[in-house]
């Protein structure tokens, strides 16, 4: 906010000196108006003033602050350029000369300011979709002490305490609920929708809401030891992170900023030698006005930003400028299946059982069920409810990743889950049984899940799952641009085989553990060079940290989300294709900027030397420069295809 303002006095003062300046260049003054002239210069003096110590303030202090460390970066140039140009145009003005460059003084501070100020605006259009994160810190709590209400910043509550949530209020801590009952809307963390019914013994976490019932929670965790708050300090960081080339951009100006200054020396020296001093002197600043690298400032930041807000537009989330060069380099994408590419809206089609009940089956896989959050888990939990069964609470309920879930101890041992787990458990799967699943699973892509207990597997559960009905197009996009695709799926080789096939995917792996999935990827990517993942399990953790790029889609858990570098909405897979031509359209201008850049002060800077450029000229090229880079740069938002091709409308399941 201080920043418009800044920016807006400083715009109006830079136009005034802009048409002014422009008066006084348009040769409407002749000899005779000496007075006049001087009156304008004067009043110049005045207006430039307030700009040098509003807009110009920043980065002098930026460059002091770095010159005491002795490195210098654009600041430095910019804060040399302008003082410069202004200090050389204030002894004109005292002296009765004419030549005045206040304008140009004005003008750069003017347009570095905008670049600044594109840059914070785009940030917080990334930052805005995760306010919800960064809200909760600020959060009061309702504490209980000794059955006595009071109100307390959330930061003061310690572990143990009871914390009272009403009804629609978020959680402001990570605890166990003591009493009451109700259904939380965990959508924030997890990227699920659906409330989560809470009981006394269940956990809840910080930064969900909580349903119609009130709640006593005795505190576990607080602040930024919670989920919750290393997700948002994550993202936070990540916002802050630089790109490489913004990175580049400084370093090469910590090598421009005494290079020019030895030039600028060297032209005065040379000059002086060869004419009067005041001639020489002029060449000599001409050199450091030229070299204020305006459209360098502008060249890497203003496209990244851009970009990153484009996609935040969009529902997601990119973390830090890095991400968007990364992903213009990448070979190849692999995908998860599960909840990526299929809906993860689960149905149950069909138990089969051998010597038990159905409803005994599907009670107890239910039961372990309730405790995953795997989109299979929600489909077997849905049934149970449909068929009125109600499953019992089973303790010590564990998630296997890429096999099911295990709950029960001693002879009670539960487990729900593929083929891999019960050879895992050392539980024979009757041969009849294995048979039927096989048949059952031919009509893709359905998937039979093994219920057993007691050490054997008493029968098994149809689910079906269906492709989200974009998957098809988006494989084809990306293979379009030159990408190759590989399937990464801790399924059954059948059922990755018949998605793969489906979809056209270039190649198939299945039956990964997590471990498994990474190491995968990491051979892929030995032959195959940057790749991304995309996925959204528990078990794609580890391989979304391991890709290039992870991106993190559709419900994503949030372990998914804290390994992934972009986090793209529940139904943000459609966004893909386009994410992929954006980077490397980003790469794009970013280098076309910055050979524009370089090569205008590569040239401004040698006329200089050799006392061929009148600062005002150069203060013209220069202010001409930045402008191609704007222009360059805004030529993103008119990047074709997006999401007009298929739904335009993305729903924001973790924002509101
Ligand atoms: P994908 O990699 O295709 O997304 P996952 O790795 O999440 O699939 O799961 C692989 C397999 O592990 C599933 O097809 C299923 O057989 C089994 N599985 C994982 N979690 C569960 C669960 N909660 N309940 C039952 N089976 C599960
Ligand atoms: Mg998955």
């Amino acid at each position: 906010m201080w920043l418009l303002i800044r920016l807006g006095v400083g715009a109006f003062l830079a136009m005034n000196i802009m048409l002014f300046s422009l008066l006084l260049y348009s040769g409407t003054f002749g000899p005779t108006d000496g007075g006049l002239v001087r009156a304008i210069h004067v009043l110049l003096w005045v207006f430039a003033t307030p700009v040098l110590v509003i807009l110009g303030g920043p980065f002098i202090r930026g460059a002091w602050q770095t010159a005491r460390h002795g490195r210098a970066t654009a600041d430095t140039l910019i804060s040399i350029g302008a003082l410069a140009a202004y200090g050389y145009s204030a002894l004109e003005v005292v002296r009765g000369g004419s030549a005045v460059y206040f304008d140009t003084v004005t003008m750069v501070l003017l347009l570095f300011t905008v670049g600044r100020y594109l840059e914070a605006v785009a940030r917080s259009r990334a930052a805005r979709s995760l306010r919800p994160m960064f809200a909760a810190e600020r959060e009061q709590a309702t504490v209980l002490v000794d059955g006595v209400e009071e109100q307390r910043p959330v930061r003061d509550v310690k572990p143990g305490i009871v914390v009272r949530v009403r009804p629609g209020e978020r959680v402001p801590v990570d605890g166990v609920v003591v009493d009451g009952h109700s259904n939380c809307d965990e959508a924030v963390l997890t990227g699920e929708a659906r409330p989560r019914p809470k009981s006394p013994g269940v956990s809840v976490f910080a930064g969900s809401i909580n349903g119609m019932g009130q709640l006593l929670v005795r505190t576990t965790t607080t602040g930024t030891a919670t989920r919750w708050g290393r997700i948002s300090q994550l993202v936070r960081q990540s916002l802050e992170r630089q790109s490489p080339l913004q990175r580049l951009v400084d370093k090469a100006a910590g090598v421009f900023v005494p290079v020019v200054l030895v030039l600028a020396g060297g032209t005065v020296w040379y000059w002086s030698g060869h004419g009067p001093f005041d001639q020489a002197l002029m060449h000599g600043l001409a050199v450091l006005v030229v070299a204020c690298p305006c459209a360098l400032g502008l060249a890497a930041p203003l496209v990244t930003t851009l970009a990153i807000s484009q996609v935040a537009g969009r529902g997601g989330v990119v973390r830090g400028g890095g991400v968007i060069e990364a992903l213009a380099g990448i070979r190849g994408v692999a995908f998860d299946k599960t909840g990526t590419l299929t809906t993860g809206n689960v149905r149950m089609v069909g138990v089969v059982t051998e010597g038990v009940s159905e409803a005994e089956l599907l009670q107890r896989a239910a039961a372990l069920e309730q405790g995953s959050e795997h989109p299979l888990a929600r489909g077997i939990v849905a049934a149970a409810d449909v068929r009125k069964v109600v499953p019992e609470t089973v303790p010590n309920v564990q998630a296997r990743p890429g096999q099911g879930v295990v709950g029960g101890d001693g002879e009670r041992l539960t487990a729900v889950g593929n083929t891999a787990l019960m050879a895992t458990l050392q539980w024979p799967i009757p041969p009849a049984l294995a048979a039927r699943a096989r048949e059952l699973e031919a009509d893709a892509p359905r998937t039979a899940i093994y219920v057993g207990w007691a050490g054997r597997v008493r029968g098994l559960l149809l689910l079906d799952d269906t492709l989200r009905p974009e998957a098809g197009q988006v494989v084809t996009d990306i293979r379009e641009l030159g990408l190759t695709t590989l399937l990464l799926s801790g399924d059954t080789p059948a059922m990755a085989e018949s998605v793969a096939g489906a979809l056209g995917f270039d190649a198939w792996q299945a039956a990964l553990s997590p471990v498994g999935k990474s190491a995968a990827l990491e051979t892929w990517s030995q032959k195959q060079g940057p790749v991304a993942m995309v996925g959204d399990g528990l078990n794609d953790g580890p391989v979304l940290a391991a890709a290039t790029v992870g991106v993190a889609v559709g419900g994503a858990t949030d372990l998914a989300r804290e390994s992934a570098d972009i986090v793209l909405p529940a139904t943000g897979l459609v966004l893909l294709p386009w994410l992929v031509r954006l980077a490397r359209r980003v790469r794009k201008i970013i280098l076309s900027n910055l050979a524009w850049a370089f090569g205008y002060n590569v040239v401004a800077l040698s006329l200089g030397a050799f006392g061929l450029l009148q600062p005002i000229l150069a203060a013209g090229l220069m202010a001409g420069s930045s402008l191609v880079v704007v222009v360059n740069s805004l030529r993103l938002e008119r990047l074709p295809g997006g999401v007009a091709s298929a739904k335009p409308t993305v729903a924001v399941s973790y924002a509101r």
